[in-house]
């Protein structure tokens, strides 16, 4: 069994290539260089084993996605990320589960170019926090105060797959279909909108990530900027396979989470220009109104009713 300072340098201790790290994995703390002109932005994220994620997801999907979603924070403030600390919990120094988890923790963050600077490692249960850190030309990080009536609720890509992918899998499904395979891939391996999130910075009045369903997260946004909104369920973007696969479980898309996109607020034109030039699949969904309140509207105009969203002490 490894010890700790062995799983340190085996598993996490990698040349740095960027070159804003001064200092990285191995001393006190690193020294980091900002970017002049730049805010730094900062968020954190812990994923408990049974809890965040299914005890059998693959150790590699669990790297990935513990990343992924401090990613996604990033994403919904417009941040280009730059580095990252891990603090790791582990029952055991399992070297094959650790060889799996770092695989693909660094598969992450050599396609969105973050960059592992420090951590710590110790025993207990399972847990991985993360804390991730960006920056914004000052002035610029998208927040959630910042919406207006009139502005065009949006969506970047299609909404319910993980949640159906979870499904799923606790069904005791096989993912023997494609369909299934890539609705489990959503939940398991999300693609965080840092792209997007870095175009839509100049423009968007405010931003979430989409991590505990629609309803949720859009509420966030309506109460820290004092509106509301009129959504129309009809208009929410779905993908192919959850088209297919969904049955009865469209009704409740409005709740689900862990799909990791962005909810948008932006003005009629800068929503058409972004969609046509640049984020070619965000949706509009509904539209900020000056009096507080959700509303959702069904196909045929009339209002329903809706689901609440994911709370960690309620759900
Ligand atoms: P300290 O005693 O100063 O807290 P540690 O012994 O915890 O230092 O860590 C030694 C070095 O290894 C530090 O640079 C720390 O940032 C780094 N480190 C520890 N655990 C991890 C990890 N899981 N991933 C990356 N770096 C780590
Ligand atoms: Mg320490």
């Amino acid at each position: 069994m490894a010890g700790e300072f062995e799983i340190i340098s085996r598993y996490f201790t990698r040349a740095p290539t960027r070159t804003d790290i001064i200092l990285g994995v191995g001393d006190d703390a690193a020294l980091l260089r900002c970017l002049a002109g730049h805010e730094l932005v900062v968020t954190t994220d812990t994923s408990i084993a049974g809890r965040h994620f299914p005890y059998e997801m693959p150790a590699v999907d669990v790297g990935w996605r513990a990343l992924a979603v401090n990613l996604s924070d990033l994403a919904a403030m417009g941040a280009t990320p730059a580095w990252f600390t891990l603090a790791l919990t582990l029952p055991e120094a399992d070297n094959t589960w650790l060889e799996a988890f770092s695989r693909g923790l660094f598969e992450c963050a050599l396609e969105y170019d973050i960059e592992l600077v420090g951590g710590d490692t110790t025993r207990g249960e399972l847990t991985i926090t993360i804390q991730a850190m960006g920056h914004v030309p000052s002035g610029q990080g998208v927040r959630r105060d910042g919406a207006r009536p009139g502005d065009v609720v949006c969506v970047t890509g299609t909404l319910g797959d993980a949640a159906l992918g979870l499904e799923l899998l606790q069904g005791g499904h096989k993912p023997d279909s494609a369909d299934a395979a890539w609705l489990l891939r959503r939940l398991y391996r999300p693609q965080p909108r840092v792209a997007a999130g870095v175009v839509l910075r100049g423009s968007a009045h405010a931003c979430i990530d989409i991590s505990d369903g629609l309803s949720a997260d859009l509420g966030h946004i309506l109460q820290a900027s004092g509106v509301g909104a009129v959504v129309e369920t009809a208009k929410l973007p779905t993908s192919k396979a959850f088209k297919r696969l969904a049955g009865e479980n469209a009704s409740t898309l409005q709740s689900s989470g862990d799909d990791y996109e962005l909810c948008v607020c932006l003005s009629q034109p800068d929503y058409e220009s972004i969609r046509a030039q640049r984020v070619s699949d965000l949706t509009a969904v509904g539209r900020i109104t000056a009096e507080p309140g959700l509303h959702w509207l069904g196909a045929d105009g009339r209002e329903t009713s809706l689901t609440p969203g994911y709370d960690h002490f309620y759900g």
